[in-house]
């Protein structure tokens, strides 16, 4: 049995614990059953993100009469759209294994539990005192084989098809939606009920409901049913809940319908590490499972479901692994965007959560106009939504839609992560008249707010 200091199953953030360890002298083996650098690079976030670059530019040209210029596209190169992104795909693996040194060993295959400190690997076995399961998530299963989940498009290879139904109401079914609508690929998104972005603050749901239709072509209320695929296209019943229903078909059919633990692979019956009611790795705040030694971290632990959350996680083990650190760790806050047209940043929690959770709070919402780089964009709609405590000036959450959220919130996240205190982003001096300038009357009424409530 081949012996180490640390086995990391899933090579995905994980892997950048396999650097630092193996940079610290520690040998470490990393077994991964796909290509080095796991879903975020190889077939989740930036390659999504590196389509959305492209559909970004044929927005704006579509969208150019917004400011009196009469532009249209007159060809996009799909199958260089793609060339591009699968190339990007092609390199991932050697970029990620040429970080590791020599104290890293690679172990290609699915990596299983003996028992509580044994690995297996292919036909060897592998012990070590400190064991991390890293193994993420997949996408819940398409309901017809010949159907896509996102895992089949990165990278996409072959007849680039010119028309897709894309299922799901999350955000990467809206992120790609938005994609291959903007590119000139038919698209229809399907939504089973009124509901998208359904996690989003009901405001901000609203605004992107009414601004992303006008782009996408959305069927709210519909399901799919008696999905066949014959000559190359898939036949369907588009069901309504209203009764109606009609026929349609597409070339593609992608089901992005959520994601689901990935933890079978792993044996765990072979060892005292528990599950909860979703398939999830249990653990503590140190992100010990209930298995000595051995530690869960990223979407493995099904808590976040995102890169930064899980990169966050893996550095902080890599101290309590090889510091010696003996702080748990406890996230302030946690951001997300979703990079659709319109784009929207959120942190902290949203307005019918608060109510739900009987939260003593104050709400403003404030647009963007206020900014003449804001304003220069002739959209109507951006807006930031601020949930402030009123008690001690706390931002219990920012919400923000509009082009450029997702920059435009880490100003916010640096008050948080410092001083949580929305007079911060009241008093600060701000450049004029940059778009981030909008946060200045924002900030301003939210203040107001608070202060007319404890009058
Ligand atoms: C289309 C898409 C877009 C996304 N966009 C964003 C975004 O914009 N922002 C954001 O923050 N997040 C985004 N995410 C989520 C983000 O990709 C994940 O949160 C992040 O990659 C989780 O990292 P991880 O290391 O926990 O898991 P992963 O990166 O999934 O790594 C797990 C690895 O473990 C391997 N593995 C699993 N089981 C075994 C086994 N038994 N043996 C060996 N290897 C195994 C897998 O093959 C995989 O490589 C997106 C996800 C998708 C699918």
């Amino acid at each position: 049995m081949k012996k180490f200091d640390l086995i990391i199953i899933g090579a995905g953030r994980a892997s950048n614990l396999a650097v630092t360890a193996g940079k610290a002298g520690k040998k470490v083996a990393i077994i991964e059953k796909s290509t080095l650098g796991g879903t975020c690079p190889n077939r989740g976030c930036v390659p999504s993100k590196l389509l959305l670059g492209f559909s970004h530019v044929a927005n704006a040209i579509k969208e150019s009469n917004r400011h009196f210029i009469d532009a249209s596209i007159n060809k996009i190169d799909i199958n260089k759209i793609f060339q591009e992104t699968n190339e990007y795909i092609s390199k991932i693996d050697e970029k990620y294994n040429s970080r590791f040194n020599e104290n890293v060993e690679v172990f290609k295959g699915t990596g299983s539990f003996v028992s509580n400190n044994i690995i297996q690997i292919n036909n060897e076995q592998l012990t070590a005192p400190k064991i991390v399961i890293a193994t993420g998530t997949k996408p819940i299963k398409p309901e017809h084989e010949k159907a896509w989940s996102s895992d089949d498009i990165f990278p996409l290879e072959g007849e680039i098809p010119k028309s897709i139904t894309i299922v799901g109401s999350g955000f990467i079914a809206c992120e790609l939606a938005g994609f291959f609508s903007e590119v000139g690929i038919k698209t229809t998104l399907l939504i089973r009920s009124q509901n998208i972005l359904g996690k989003e603050d009901h405001e901000i749901q609203e605004i992107f409901k009414n601004e992303f239709s006008k782009k996408v072509n959305i069927e709210f209320d519909t399901s799919a049913k008696d999905v066949e695929y014959k000559n190359k296209q898939f036949s369907m019943t588009l069901e309504n809940k209203n009764g109606t229903k009609k026929d349609h078909t597409s070339e593609a059919l992608l089901y992005a319908i959520g994601r689901e633990s990935n933890t079978s692979s792993l044996k765990l019956e072979n060892t005292s590490i528990e599950t909860d009611d979703r398939g999830y790795i249990k653990r503590n705040e140190f992100f010990e499972t209930t298995a000595k030694g051995v530690y869960v971290v990223g979407d493995a632990a099904g808590v976040y479901m995102l890169q930064h959350a899980a990169a966050y996680e893996v550095n902080h083990l890599s101290k309590i692994l090889l510091e010696d650190c003996k702080e748990p760790l406890s996230f302030k806050y946690m951001p997300h965007a979703v990079f659709t047209e319109p784009e929207i940043a959120s942190v902290g929690i949203s307005e019918q959560e608060a109510k739900k959770q009987n939260i003593e709070h104050i709400t403003t919402t404030t647009n963007w106009l206020a900014s003449a780089k804001a304003m220069s964009t002739r959209l109507k709609y951006p807006v930031t939504k601020f949930i402030v405590n009123p008690k001690n000036y706390e931002i219990l959450a920012c919400h923000m839609i509009g082009p450029e959220s997702s920059t435009m919130m880490h100003q916010v996240l640096t008050v948080m992560h410092i001083n949580n205190d929305i007079r911060h982003l009241k008093e600060m001096l701000y450049i004029h008249p940059a778009m981030s300038e909008a946060l200045l009357p924002a900030a301003v009424e939210a203040v107001k707010a608070i202060e007319n409530y404890n009058k």
